[in-house]
């Protein structure tokens, strides 16, 4: 034996020695080449880590190993495996992405360089680098999914090994872990790897409540033990009965989701009932069923808590029926039934990917929800401004609580608890929500900001013409929605500023009699240079923003003109095509009919006001912000007026007033009850929709002849 074959061997009994379980386990589903492979990149990585020790004292090739071992449970490829033995080595050693590729193959150095970090000397904070590391393994992970896994595995041995760490220290990766990995291990259906990942955290976390949590449960089982055997063997003795290939085992809870449910709900240990329960694995989709009538035969179920996922299966591809029964002693007792391959799949989510493949089975599911989440990650991502806007956003996305609801077509849209229609809008397409015309739920008309239930069927109406509308961002929830809905309006806006700005400046321009052609070029490329505009429509911009006042702009490009040269002073008109650069004044309400003056306010533009109106009068702002306005005849916009109703004092004085509005085609937007005077009447003030001075008049009118009212009249401002 040459002395390379002896170290080669060496090493290679070492690891056996020391990992018999891992090799038990890749002897398992891999071939001896495959297994090879693996032994090299072992021996790479233990070299180029040897000398280096865990923080509690361990030699550091123990925890590559370990994270690979996890992954030899869910049987990953050997390629993974490989990728998790070096998965420290770019990072920690001396050791470059390059020579691994050489070594193994792109695929592993790509693997490994996906869970490496940045380098930290490019980051001011912890923080910024944390949010930039995630973004990063982000992007690897939607190349290759692998990546996660390795992470995920990689996560799960830190946390085992945690104890030689500082308490901060603990927190900090325990609440990450939280946070971001165990409900990603959960988006992706690694039921397993999330509760592993959840109740290490809980006990880095909160050692104290982990011990007396894990004490009350082991006592417990102890007085259960003998009531769960029973209904095992009564269920699994019935289903054998009926020819049902099945096993039945009994399952518990998991320490961290047990001490969820108590602070969520605020309960004892002992109010928590569904600790305790009982899994049927079949051989087939239609024994679950069997078995479950069997079940529901056997014990009384309990109404409203049986669940179909095998019809509607989970968005993450979990499929099961759920049921819950009265035990002996009416003990409550939750039943999960499935089909082996569920189970897989239930407890291994996207890696039983692996599991199958392997075996050479035909996939039970595509992936087609997780790739679609990961695209989000990666819109989100794109949309951030910086890593830690990104990392919020993801916590955001990876809450938990969801609602699953349907397309036309019976297509499952999975949103996150309290997301409205226009949410449901945007996950279907960006471009469905700029153009949310209407939309139905179950074929009943709905509005915008209607909130979603599971098992609802949804369809939206689009309108190419339609724009977003800025009060969609009070209740659109999801993160994709919120970042379209902003991305879009501030492209809005700009078009919107641009345009007013233009006529401001024209309008401006008339009192100097010139127009914008008559600008000489040299002055209006100085003052665009002193203004830093780069080009006119910069300037209109500007201008139509409130941020430069027109009339100082037409004095600066028109010098040479006299102004004080009396012209007649010509308003703007308004024509209600403003859009976001035109408001109206709540204090006041004007509508068309109205003498108006406006004044120019910085990022909301022009805020139109009546001119009678006290807050305009009052207000201190320099003259040359104000605007003359006047409605245009063509204008088409929607307006609100504001309405004092003084009325007597009894039932169902609103219900009588509500309905006269009502007649007239108008909404009612608020209203409000003074009672401030004590007149014995009451005073309620409406604000409602209305076209025009006319239909205002004309309502008004109306109501003074309801029984109830003693006077009416439109606020003043
Ligand atoms: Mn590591």
């Amino acid at each position: 034996m040459d002395n390379r074959k002896r170290s080669e061997y060496q090493i290679s009994s070492n690891y056996i020695k020391n990992f018999p379980d891992f090799r038990k386990k890749l002897d398992k589903y891999l071939n001896s080449y495959q297994i090879k492979k693996i032994e090299k990149a072992y021996k790479l990585a233990s070299e180029a880590h040897s000398g280096q020790l865990r923080k509690d004292g361990q030699d550091y090739i123990y925890h590559p190993l370990s994270a690979a071992s996890i992954l030899a449970d869910f049987q990953m490829d050997h390629e993974t495996l490989m990728a998790a033995i070096l998965h420290d080595v770019i990072e920690d050693t001396s050791i470059d992405k390059a020579s691994l590729s050489k070594r193994f193959g792109s695929k592993v150095s790509e693997l490994v360089d996906g869970v490496s970090k940045l380098d930290k000397i490019n980051f001011t904070s912890n923080e910024e680098a944390d949010a930039a590391n995630l973004r990063k393994m982000i992007l690897a992970m939607s190349q290759d999914i692998r990546v996660i896994l390795i992470k995920l595995a990689d996560r799960k041995n830190n946390l085992e090994t945690i104890e030689a760490l500082s308490q901060e220290k603990k927190t900090k990766k325990a609440r990450e872990t939280l946070e971001i990995y165990a409900p990603i291990a959960l988006r992706l259906g690694i039921h397993t790897l999330n509760k592993e990942l959840e109740n290490l955290s809980f006990k880095a976390m909160y050692p104290m409540r982990y011990q007396i949590l894990k004490n009350a449960l082991h006592k417990s089982r102890g007085n259960r033990n003998e009531i769960m055997e029973k209904i095992r063997k009564v269920i699994l003795k019935k289903l054998q009965n009926e020819n049902i290939l099945t096993d039945v085992i009994a399952r518990e809870k998991h320490l961290y989701g047990i001490y969820k449910k108590m602070r969520q709900k605020e309960l004892s240990f002992s109010d928590i009932h569904d600790v305790f329960g009982v899994r049927v694995v079949c051989d087939n989709v239609d024994n679950c069923y069997r078995a479950l009538g069997v079940v529901h035969n056997t014990y009384t179920p309990i109404p409203g808590r049986f669940k179909d996922y095998i019809a509607i299966p989970k968005s993450n591809g979990y499929q099961s029926l759920h049921t819950s029964i009265l035990g002996p002693h009416g003990l409550p007792i939750e039943l999960q039934i499935r089909t082996k391959e569920m189970d897989v799949m239930a407890q291994a989510g996207i890696a039983s990917h692996w599991f199958y493949k392997t075996k050479a089975k035909p996939l039970i599911k595509n992936y087609t929800q997780e790739q679609q989440w990961i695209t989000n990650l990666l819109t989100i991502q794109k949309d951030s401004g910086n890593p830690q806007e990104y990392l919020r956003s993801i916590k955001a996305d990876l809450y938990p609580g969801k609602v699953y609801v349907f397309t036309p077509k019976g297509a499952i849209v999975e949103l996150p608890k309290k997301s409205t229609i226009i949410d449901y809008a945007y996950a279907i397409h960006t471009d469905v929500g700029n153009n949310f015309s209407s939309a139905k739920i179950d074929d009943k008309t709905v509005s915008s900001n209607a909130v979603l239930k599971s098992g609802q069927r949804i369809e939206i109406i689009t309108k190419k013409t339609i724009r977003p509308d800025p009060s969609w961002l009070n209740f659109a929830v999801t993160e994709k929605a919120r970042h379209s809905i902003r991305a879009s309006l501030k492209l809005i806006k700009k078009k919107d500023a641009k345009l007013l700005g233009k006529r401001l400046l024209k309008n401006s321009l008339k009192n100097f009699n010139i127009s914008i052609d008559d600008i000489p070029t040299k002055t209006l490329n100085i003052v665009l240079q002193e203004y830093r505009c780069q080009n006119i429509d910069d300037l209109y911009c500007e201008i139509g923003l409130g941020r430069r006042i027109a009339k100082l702009v037409s004095m600066r490009v028109a010098p040479q003109m006299d102004s004080e040269k009396k012209t007649k002073r010509t308003g703007v008109s308004i024509r209600g095509t403003e859009g976001l650069v035109l408001s109206y004044a709540k204090c006041c309400y004007p509508i068309p009919g109205d003498n108006i003056i406006g004044h120019i306010s910085q990022e909301r533009g022009i805020v139109v006001h009546r001119n009678t109106c006290k807050s305009i009068r009052n207000d201190k702002r320099p003259f040359d912000e104000r605007l003359d306005l006047a409605w245009d005849e063509t204008i088409e916009d929607s307006f609100n007026a504001c309405i004092k109703v003084e009325v007597e004092n009894q039932r169902g004085v609103l219900a009588s007033i509500s309905s006269e509005i009502s007649q007239y085609e108008s909404d009612i937007i608020s209203v409000q009850y003074d009672d401030s005077k004590q007149t014995g009447h009451n005073i309620m003030i409406f604000v409602v929709t209305i076209d025009n001075f006319k239909a205002l008049d004309k309502l008004i009118r109306n109501l003074k002849k309801n029984k109830f009212v003693l006077k009416v009249e439109r606020k003043k401002g």
